[in-house]
């Protein structure tokens, strides 16, 4: 068994991707600050991999978690490539539909979905896991009036404990998320909420993301099987028929290494959950930043350059606008910096520990502290890789910052770049929308 996949994406790579957005003016001093890159051949080697991980002999969707990069061309290649897509609001679900999946292809989960928003996705048939037992009344009062293709399940919490970042654990005795499991009566509780309603054919858990070890999501996934195995026998027959085992397969933030992979992933499952494979259930999954993180990464102009207090500091054009987590816990989502200069070649130099920091006006905007790098000079270039899940995708408007453009890029095997844009830069502050048109 192989735990190592080695990535496509490599520092090599984003040298030559960052070499020719320069060329072709996709970043700019004074005007193209700041962009968001990702490395669609890398996109589609990630995706065959996760396709190649689990049996061709098991029904599978693949449902991307949107939230982890929502912009329409990239759920659209997605789908190209095969995937479904997983969906956590409404406005994630347009992004969806947008990009073209058909409503069998989409799942939706959110712990705070309205009446309107499921009465919307029934209609459309996208396939929908409640959260709770008062969200299972609503869905019965939905199909009161009239029947749903969509597939219907439950999402249960496996209470199986938290990973190493609390705030993205979602299977401790307390989460937020999903029925617990192992609360008193529960269990019960559930079985009849099943027996009652035929319709309940899927059993759904999400353990958790980054941060969680492998055994962990196995376990819990495990625990979502027996459920659904106790639910077939308790109603005695086979009612439900797909288990949708969530997201969470963590990044290796150090290393252009992908690790660990999905077949390693598999592995553990096979352990834990032998039942998954047994041709019993269809299995949908929803992975996020295991598809994009390691194939994006953004490039930010320096400004300026200051030494304060002894360090040296440099003053950057990305900051808590497109990498919110790592500015407000960096212990928890530290990522690693790469010096360029203006051309976007690697910087040589002897490494000094100097501060990366961002364009916000609040101290704590840093994307590193004394970090070892060639010295950084005004109008270089820094580049953050492993950064296509939750960074550039979906900024804050802290200071009205502008979105950053993105570009999807590939390389021909001679070596050419070719772009394609993902997101136009956007103001923060756009036009008024005018009411009822011109
Ligand atoms: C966030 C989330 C995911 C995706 O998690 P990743 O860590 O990005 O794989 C999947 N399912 C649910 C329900 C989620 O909330």
């Amino acid at each position: 068994m192989t735990t190592t996949v080695s990535g496509t994406h490599t520092a090599g790579r984003r040298e030559q991707i960052l070499r020719a957005a320069v060329q072709q003016g996709l970043l700019e001093p004074g005007t193209a600050l700041l962009a968001g890159f990702v490395d669609l051949d890398g996109v589609e080697a990630t995706v065959t991999s996760l396709h190649r991980a689990f049996p061709a002999s098991l029904r599978t969707l693949h449902a991307f978690a949107a939230k982890a990069n929502c912009l329409v061309p990239v759920l659209a290649e997605l789908r190209r490539l095969g995937m479904g897509c997983e969906v956590a609001s409404a406005g994630e679900l347009d992004q969806a539909l947008e990009a073209g999946f058909a409503p069998e292809q989409i799942v939706f989960d959110s712990p705070a979905k309205t009446r309107a928003e499921l009465t919307r996705a029934l209609s459309l048939g996208v396939a929908v896991n409640a959260d709770s037992f008062q969200e299972l009344a609503r869905l019965d009062a939905i199909l009161a009036a009239g029947p749903s293709a969509s597939r219907l399940g439950v999402r249960v919490n496996p209470q199986v404990g938290a990973g190493s970042i609390g705030a993205m654990s979602t299977a401790t005795a307390t989460s937020k998320f999903g029925v617990p499991l192992e609360d008193e009566g529960n269990r019960q509780r559930l079985l009849e909420a099943y027996r009652e309603r035929p319709w309940l054919t899927w059993v759904h858990t999400h353990v958790g993301s980054q941060g969680c070890p492998l055994d962990l999501i196995a376990r819990g996934v495990a625990k979502a099987v027996e459920f659904a195995e106790e639910v077939n026998a308790h109603v005695g027959r086979r009612q439900v028929t797909g288990i949708d085992i969530g997201g969470g397969l963590p990044v290796n933030f150090d290393s252009d290494e992908t690790t660990p992979g999905f077949d390693t992933y598999v592995a553990h499952l096979r352990e834990h959950a032998p039942a998954l494979f047994s041709g019993a259930y269809e299995i949908v999954t929803e992975f996020g930043r295991s598809v994009l993180a390691k194939n994006g990464f953004m490039a930010a102009y320096v400004e300026y350059t200051k030494t304060v207090g002894g360090r040296p500091i440099a003053i950057t054009h990305a900051g808590a606008q497109v990498a919110t987590r790592t500015v407000f816990a960096p212990d928890a989502w530290p990522l690693r910096i790469e010096a360029h200069d203006h051309l976007g070649r690697a910087k040589q130099g002897r490494p000094v520990p100097q501060d990366i920091a961002g364009p916000c006006c609040f101290a704590g905007d840093l994307l590193a502290r004394e970090r070892a790098l060639p010295l950084l000079d005004v109008g270089d270039l820094v580049v953050v890789p492993d950064t296509g899940a939750y960074y550039f995708s979906t900024p804050f408007h802290y200071n009205s910052l502008p979105e950053p453009a993105v570009h999807g890029a590939r390389v021909a095997a001679d070596g050419s770049v070719t772009f394609e844009p993902l997101r136009p830069a956007r103001s923060a502050h756009p036009a008024p929308v005018l009411a009822g048109g011109l």
